[in-house]
């Protein structure tokens, strides 16, 4: 999601404040969640679309793992829509209005890449500053959606870059 989204990173800190930890190296979906992000890729195309992933973080033997608790569908605000996606700011408030005193945080979004493979752009890695979010993103073509795959920021400065992130679909 761009800074239009929250304002800027001041604000972003103050709304996310867990967003400052590193995100999960590890994330689990249920199949019924990874459906539902496939199914709104295939509403949106040929735009993006997009939308927010709540969950929680659980300590296992090989780190820190996501567990996604709530996938939330979001309009996509960009003005060019068919390759750049920018989450309603609207929903990233109800979102957290919801997950006030609950064990849930903000995990991360997703995006889809219509006729493009789920690995990050350029331009996401511009539009990406928030070291604590997973990024999933599905392909999708008109045939329908395609793989999903999740990332993380690692780095800094020229250093700056996705890495995967492990995607475990459960149940
Ligand atoms: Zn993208």
């Amino acid at each position: 999601m761009t800074a239009a989204g929250a304002g800027s990173a001041g604000e972003w800190e103050r709304l996310f404040p867990a967003a400052a930890r590193p995100a999960p190296a590890l994330l689990t979906l249920t199949a019924a969640q990874a459906d539902a992000i496939r199914s709104a890729a295939a509403a949106a195309y040929p735009h993006e679309g997009c939308g927010l992933l709540a969950g929680v973080e659980e300590e296992e033997e090989e780190g820190v793992a996501g567990r996604v608790t709530r996938v939330v569908a979001a309009a996509n605000v960009a003005p060019r829509a068919h390759d750049r996606f920018e989450i309603d700011p609207r929903a990233h408030l109800d979102l957290m209005k919801a997950l006030r005193g609950t064990a849930e945080r903000l995990l991360g979004h997703w995006h889809s890449h219509p006729d493009h493979p789920p690995t990050p752009s350029a331009t996401d890695l511009a539009q990406a500053w928030e070291p604590g979010l997973v990024w999933i993103i599905c392909a999708v073509t008109a045939a329908g959606p395609g793989d999903l795959a999740a990332w993380r920021l690692t780095g800094e400065g020229d250093e700056r870059r996705f890495e995967p992130v492990v995607l475990r679909i459960d149940g």
